[in-house]
């Protein structure tokens, strides 16, 4: 199976450059079959394939493998990675999970990486991804491979979301106001060391949280605001101090789903994928893909 992502939206390309990243060439697919053994300029309508380096020259390069098509969005180029699935769960494998990371642990996110892969093909319309937090995050090529399984709740697959720390207990659509998906949420003890944090509010920014706490939508608004780690989590408390908030809390993110601290130390605990994707998603089931 393949999926479209678009690489490198954040960037709003003007211009992009591609170059071999091995000995063998890039083929040039589209408009005329060609090979390229040295950087060129891609334009809108080309398609390429092979082993290569993409650029926005001046902000950034990488390296991909598949095909890519370049196709013209508003006032910038969009660049469509076709990707094999499997090489693009092992990224996000690699994105996601630092290399200290236990094995299981690893191969837990990859479950959870397909299976939010396989539910929501079409995310953009005109391709499936994109290549940051909003989809999944995708980076450089990796080879890693994990076996192939996804998950299921009541037969059907769904698209799991997960958190880097949910802080010692995860969370529901109900505590945070999401509504991800078909797949109800449960609160779960976590045996991850959560790191603490303190923040302070005051104004409107007070106001919201007090109006609406652990509430994703505020955190995310905040984030917008104030910077992306304004709320780092969810998973807190608030005092009033005379015309401020204090917020304590503890973890990183929403807190739905596996938390990716908790499955390193259940992983480290002797946990198998398996058990660690049932203890964060209650009531499914792992089953190959089909
Ligand atoms: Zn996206
Ligand atoms: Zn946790």
């Amino acid at each position: 199976m393949t999926i479209l992502i678009a690489v490198f939206g954040l960037f709003h390309p003007q211009l992009l450059t591609v170059r071999p990243a091995t000995a063998s060439p890039v083929r040039v697919v589209e408009p005329a079959a060609k090979e390229l053994r040295a950087t060129a300029e891609l334009r809108t309508g080309m398609k390429i394939e092979g082993d290569f380096v993409l650029a926005v020259p001046g902000k950034i390069e990488r390296r991909f493998q598949g095909r890519l098509d370049v196709r013209q969005g508003k006032g910038e180029l969009i660049a469509v990675l076709e990707a094999d699935l499997e090489r693009a769960v092992a990224a996000v494998v690699a994105a996601e999970m630092p290399a200290s990371f236990a094995e299981e642990a690893r191969k837990a996110q990859a479950i959870v990486a397909r299976s939010w892969y396989i539910a929501s093909r079409g995310r953009h319309g005109d391709f499936d991804f994109c290549d940051t937090t909003h989809c999944q995050v995708f980076k450089e090529p990796a080879t890693a491979a994990y076996p192939p399984l996804a998950i299921r709740y009541r037969g059907e697959a769904f698209a799991p979301l997960y958190s880097a720390s949910c802080g010692g207990e995860t969370k529901t659509e109900a505590d945070t106001g999401m509504n991800p998906d078909a797949y109800p949420y449960f609160r779960v003890a976590c045996a991850e060391h959560a790191e603490a944090w303190e923040r302070r509010f005051h104004g409107d920014d007070a106001a919201a949280i007090q109006r609406q706490p652990h509430s994703e939508r505020v955190r995310l608004a905040l984030g917008r605001a104030l910077g992306w780690d304004a709320l780092p989590s969810n998973n807190y408390i608030v005092a009033v101090q005379s015309d401020e908030i204090v917020v304590k809390g503890k973890g990183r993110g929403h807190g739905l789903g596996l938390c990716q601290q908790g499955a390193d130390a259940m992983a480290r605990q002797g946990a198998m994928a398996a058990r660690i994707i049932e203890h964060f998603y209650p009531n499914t089931r792992i089953s190959g893909m089909r």
